[in-house]
């Protein structure tokens, strides 16, 4: 009933005496007429199964990210496949020791990624296999832009080599990246390959491109987890951002990841993230252990004095997402 792959991970954690979970992100974009619906079918389905994660489903589709049992994960994959509406949905698939979430949220969202701006789908770039992406990056000429279009957040500790890193501080804010580029880039010449964690994201900002008049818009298909784990991590500086418990996490299981974020306090290399145990700053900032144990992780001195301040034990580093409703609930992920 299982594949060979989730038997193998089964047996795997059978002889290192330790459960091993498997890691979907997952979306997809198809019509979905009763999304409240769905979502209670979904429900049913996480009733008495050992799955962990957030998944929305919204009236152009589902964009969702969960931990799960092996055997629950191989259920929930053949289960939502075998359904035509989701037939073709493809799964990105990591493994971890431990749950990534801290409980299962499925929830209606009016927009699978937050846009606010009418963008025609049928005109999204040409998707790049992990493969030819790779190629492509190897070949690029200065008439191409590779461009990362996560969060600072997400690109402070890791991007591609030679990326451009626009601070977009919230996804809203590309419509008016994508004018600012077309002054800066002549858009008939310039060749934009685009990327994101795991593509949602490009199939929405490729569109707008294009409709910018940029000609040639190509995007990573499955974004960088799929580049990780089909290309490994040759052109990829650092770590990648993901957002569950794991935080940060080498894009490519079998080779080691280089830090390449800093401190906030002190610049010393580190790629620890931390939320501000000022709970009215919350702000998701890097520390190296010393200077979150001397600032009681904080991010600022201000903080430090602040009113409602979460004590802070540095040996469990606090887990992220749990109290930060801002960021897990009104942003889009993927
Ligand atoms: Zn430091
Ligand atoms: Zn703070």
């Amino acid at each position: 009933m299982y594949s060979l792959s989730f038997r193998g991970f089964e047996f795997l954690s059978i002889l290192n005496g330790m459960t091993t979970y498997c890691v979907l992100a997952y979306y997809y974009f198809t019509s979905i007429e009763q999304p409240a619906l769905e979502v209670l079918r979904h429900k049913d389905f996480f009733s008495n199964r050992d799955i962990k994660g957030r998944i929305y489903i919204s009236k152009d589709g589902i964009n969702g990210q969960m931990s799960a049992s092996p055997c629950a994960a191989e259920e929930y994959m053949e289960w939502l496949r075998s359904d035509p509406r989701f037939q073709e949905i493809e799964f990105k698939i990591h493994t971890h020791f431990e749950h990534c979430f801290p409980r299962v949220t499925v929830k209606t969202r009016t927009q699978l990624v937050a846009i606010d701006v009418p963008v025609d789908m049928s005109k999204t770039g040409t998707h790049v296999s992990a493969e030819d992406w790779k190629k492509m990056l190897e070949k690029r000429d200065d008439q191409t832009v590779l461009l990362d279009v996560r969060n600072d957040y997400e690109w402070e500790l890791g991007h591609f080599e030679g990326a451009e890193l626009p601070t977009l501080e919230q996804f809203r804010e590309f419509p008016t990246f994508a004018k600012k580029l077309k002054e800066k880039c002549d858009p008939e010449k310039t060749k934009v390959m685009m990327y994101c964690t795991g593509g949602i994201r490009c199939e929405l900002y490729s569109a707008l491109l294009k409709e910018e008049g940029f000609n040639e818009v190509y995007q990573l298909q499955g974004g960088i987890i799929k580049y990780g784990l089909k290309a490994g991590s040759k052109h990829w500086k650092g770590k990648l951002f993901v957002f569950d418990d794991r935080l940060a996490v080498p894009i490519s299981e079998k080779e080691p990841a280089e830090v390449i974020s800093n401190c906030l306090h002190c610049a010393e290399k580190s790629d620890l993230y931390f939320n501000c145990a000022n709970m009215d700053c919350n702000k998701l900032f890097i520390s190296c252990t010393p200077c979150a144990e001397k600032t009681q992780g904080c991010c600022s001195s201000a903080c430090k004095e602040a009113p409602r301040v979460r004590p802070f034990h540095v040996t469990e580093r606090p887990k992220p997402f749990r109290r930060l409703s801002q960021l897990s609930d009104d942003k889009n992920y993927g």
